[in-house]
């Protein structure tokens, strides 16, 4: 004997019962019965119907023909015209029958629970009835078993226990006597007086085990609309995957913490009769999906993590529970008498407080009874008044082989802190088979895509990076991105999501990540109004696990947000030098932020683009190093100048032609008073642990000061010729020295000067050619010959790549 059941996503519409049917035909070789919920939705309906109605809501008419003509349509589509009248009549009838109920609640102003299983019955016992049917118009000898007549319950409506002497011994016999397919309605059964009662919502599983039970079934089978249990629930992490098999215990934790998929009950009747349960998608029939039964076998330490939403925190706290026997069994007998059902219960062993978390709709309540419980005590002050924290949710994961693996919830714990969720309250089952954790619920998707990502795919990363400026720097980015993203997700196992580009004039996010080839397209296209604060708002709001703001502009708006960013635990990554070389006090702040939300943040291409400068500064320094100088050509623009100024040319036909390369700013004066230089070893010097501001530096600044003044570049490039002479003069004695002129940037004794001046052949910087910065330091270490780091110090390509690395970098801290 086999025990299918279907649930309300399977038979929603007629096509799908049609198919439903075609899966079920090839069980008819064996023996077999089948259980079914109510059409999909149908249950929330009839509860909001009955809402309406109580509330004196005459809007209760019209979903209730809805539903009417819902049901209609199913039997005109399942059932051959010559049968339909029949059928419809019945249909009609039973409707008619709620439709006295409704306007009975409507009358007297009251729905008792035991009113509204009766109305919630009519869900299935409409939906298996018009299925019987469908199966016999498909030629099935089947019978329609409307279950309240074998299973039988305590009156406690809503949640019904269930009578298994009485209910097996009915079964029993039932079956005994029958021949045809039994189609049975899930969810409901009969109390002693006769009264319906429910099992608890989604008990259609329920109604199935305990058929399987009650025949001894060799197997029981819930079909459904996912291909079975998986690893998380699909909807909040898109890569959950399939378990192939769990244990009855996995299966029930997983399913009381909020894996929907299986009511937890379900799992009894199964246990206790060695009976596998397959978990089947309807619309995926051949996949094999999950088998639960009695051992696990897979070695993975954690089966799944699930989450529960609208759950209250209460805590109570006071002396007056400490060492106090019996206060703690009087809080829980108050709940247990207030039939409150608590989830779970963290309590420190100081006993100086208990926290525990229930379902919200039972906030009010228990705050009440229990202040009213422990009234003397709050009166004498020796227990504080309950404590209410809302909106939250539980987070568990879940594995029978977590008792044998140290670190499971260090990993779980640790998953969570890196993504800035925080835990209000933990308690691992005394089983060591779950640990669940109370967090915000503005955080669950978070929080279980991290889980899931820490446990299920620890090998690989995802990060979700939001990209601002999309100039030179940030298309190269997203190129680069594009070119490695097959490699870096096969060989370094990161995967790069670009949730969100923006310019300085429109933004554009996707939450499962840009298609790269064309989102700076989309983005003219399609972007919306790009607003700096929106944008953060967006980004936070989405709050992703592993966020990486990339910031490739030069613009001083956008690093006014670092610190707000830094703050929502999202890494920045950035080219942009206006932040490290603003205030001493704003460097600081950001590292310090950084550093208390564990984020990171990464500008490696503040100085010398692409170059490892001041990674490897830091690593010389963390390995206990001490910086004697620092020496450097620092800007490519300048150094292109000096380089290619050479006898015979003139001074400023040099940086025209600089400019018309695309080596100088817009404004050549920019590059030429020296300040993106003296940021840039400003930046250094701080790094070095120096506490500089930019004043403290002295430049050399090389635009003559009447040249400051004009108001075009071109004013400038006219009023700089009247200066030739005077660099001219400047080569020649340096010429004549044997020497070259360089832009240099030196940090010695305490003091940092930005200056022209000029080396001799002996000198590193000689033979500095092109736009290539230098960078020597000088250390403890590397005291006889300083460190030398050269290469290409400017261009788009190379920027790109060094944040690309920086990014990169953040995924494997985030391991
Ligand atoms: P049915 O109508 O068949 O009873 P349910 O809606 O009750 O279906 O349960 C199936 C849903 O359970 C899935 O669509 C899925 O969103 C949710 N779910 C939650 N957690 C899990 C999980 N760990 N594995 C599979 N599905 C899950
Ligand atoms: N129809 C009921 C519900 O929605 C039972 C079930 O679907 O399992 O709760
Ligand atoms: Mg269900």
């Amino acid at each position: 004997m086999k025990i299918l059941k279907f649930g309300g996503s399977s038979v929603a519409t007629p096509a799908r019962i049609q198919s439903v049917i075609e899966i079920v035909k090839p069980y008819l070789r064996e023996d077999v019965a089948v259980v079914f919920s109510a059409f999909g939705g149908v249950t929330d309906v009839l509860i909001q119907i009955s809402r309406l109605a109580l509330e004196g809501n005459l809007e209760y008419k019209a979903t209730l023909a809805d539903i009417e003509r819902r049901h209609l349509d199913a039997v005109r589509a399942l059932v051959g015209v010559q049968k339909q009248s029949s059928i419809l009549a019945q249909v009609k009838f039973t409707i008619n029958e709620l439709e006295d109920v409704l306007h009975g609640v409507y009358l007297v102003k009251e729905r008792t629970p035991r009113t509204l299983d009766y109305i919630m019955s009519f869900g299935e016992r409409l939906s298996a009835y018009i299925i019987a049917e469908a199966f016999k118009d498909n030629g099935v000898a089947a019978e329609f078993l409307d279950a309240r007549r074998v299973v039988r319950t305590d009156a406690n409506f809503g949640y019904a226990k269930v009578d298994f002497d009485t209910t097996n011994t009915q079964i029993r016999e039932h079956f005994s006597r029958q021949q045809a397919l039994q189609i049975i309605t899930g969810f409901i059964g009969t109390s002693e007086t006769g009264e319906t009662t429910t099992l608890g919502r989604s008990g259609s599983d329920y109604t199935a085990a305990i058929f399987a039970g009650a025949l001894q079934a060799s197997d029981l089978e819930i079909w459904t609309d996912v291909d079975g249990m998986m690893t998380a629930d699909p909807r909040l992490v898109k890569k959950a995957f399939t378990v192939p098999q769990m244990s009855y215990e996995e299966a029930m934790e997983l399913s009381h913490f909020g894996a929907k998929v299986i009511f937890p009950a379900t799992m009894q009747p199964a246990m206790v009769n060695r009976i596998p349960i397959w978990i089947k998608n309807t619309f995926n029939p051949t996949f094999q999906g999950t088998v639960i039964h009695a051992e696990s076998k897979n070695g993975k330490v954690i089966k799944g993590i699930s989450s529960m939403n609208a759950i209250s925190l209460l805590s109570v706290q006071g002396s007056g529970l400490l060492g106090v026997v019996g206060a703690s069994a009087r809080l829980f007998a108050t709940l247990a008498r207030e039939r409150v059902n608590v989830i779970l219960i963290s309590q420190a062993s100081s006993e100086h407080s208990i926290c525990l978390a229930i379902e919200s709709q039972y906030t009010r309540q228990a705050k009440t009874a229990i202040e009213k419980e422990f009234q003397y005590e709050i009166r004498n002050e020796e227990i504080d008044e309950v404590h209410v924290e809302t909106d939250l949710s539980v987070i568990a994961v879940v594995g029978d082989n977590m008792k044998q693996s140290p670190g499971t919830s260090g990993r779980m714990f640790s998953a969570l802190g890196k993504n800035g969720v925080n835990v209000m309250a933990i308690a691992q089952g005394s089983s060591e088979r779950n640990i669940s954790a109370v967090v915000r619920q503005a955080d669950v998707a978070k929080a279980l895509n991290a889980l899931h990502e820490a446990f299920f795919l620890s090998d690989r990363k995802l990060l979700n990076v939001f990209l601002v400026g999309t100039g030179l720097i940030g298309k190269a980015l997203i190129n680069m991105v594009r070119e490695q993203f097959n490699k870096l997700a096969e060989e370094n196992l990161l995967e790069v999501n670009i949730v969100a580009i923006a310019n300085s004039r429109k933004m554009l996010f996707q939450e499962a990540g840009l298609p790269l080839a064309t989102c700076l397209d989309e983005n003219e296209a399609k972007g919306e109004a790009m607003h700096m604060e929106k944008f953060v708002e967006h980004m936070v709001s989405l709050n992703l696990p592993n966020s990486i703001f990339v910031d490739c502009t030069s613009s001083e708006e956008v690093t006014s947000f670092y610190e707000a960013i830094l703050s929502a635990s999202i890494s920045v990554v950035t080219p942009n030098k206006k932040a490290n070389s603003a205030s001493l006090e704003k460097y600081k702040l950001l590292k310090h932020t950084a550093f208390r939300r564990g984020v990171k943040f990464l500008y490696e291409t503040n100085v010398g683009a692409g170059l490892p400068v001041i990674n490897t500064l830091n690593d010389l320094l963390l390995s206990g190093d001490k910086v004697i100088s620092i020496e450097g050509v620092l800007s490519g623009t300048l150094n292109f100048i000096f380089s290619s100024y050479t006898a015979g040319k003139k001074f400023s036909d040099v940086v025209k032609e600089a400019k018309a390369k695309g080596y100088t700013e817009p404004d050549p004066r920019d590059d030429l008073s020296g300040m993106d230089v003296a940021r840039k070893i400003l930046i250094l010097s701080r790094e070095a642990g120096l506490p500089y501001e930019l004043s403290d530096i002295t430049v050399e600044n090389l635009v003559p000061a009447d040249c400051r003044e004009q108001t075009s570049v071109d004013a400038f490039f006219t009023a700089l010729e009247k200066h030739d002479s005077a660099f001219e003069k400047l080569l020649a004695e340096a010429t004549a020295r044997q020497e070259k002129l360089r832009y240099m940037a030196v940090l010695k004794d305490g003091k940092v000067a930005v200056s022209l001046g000029t080396v001799n052949d002996k000198h590193p910087f000689y033979s500095l050619s092109g736009s290539d910065n230098i960078i020597l330091l000088t250390t403890e270490r590397y005291h006889e010959r300083p460190m030398v780091i050269r290469g290409p110090g400017a261009g788009a390509a190379v920027t790109a790549a060094g944040v690309f690395a920086d990014v990169i970098r953040i995924g494997h801290y985030a391991r």
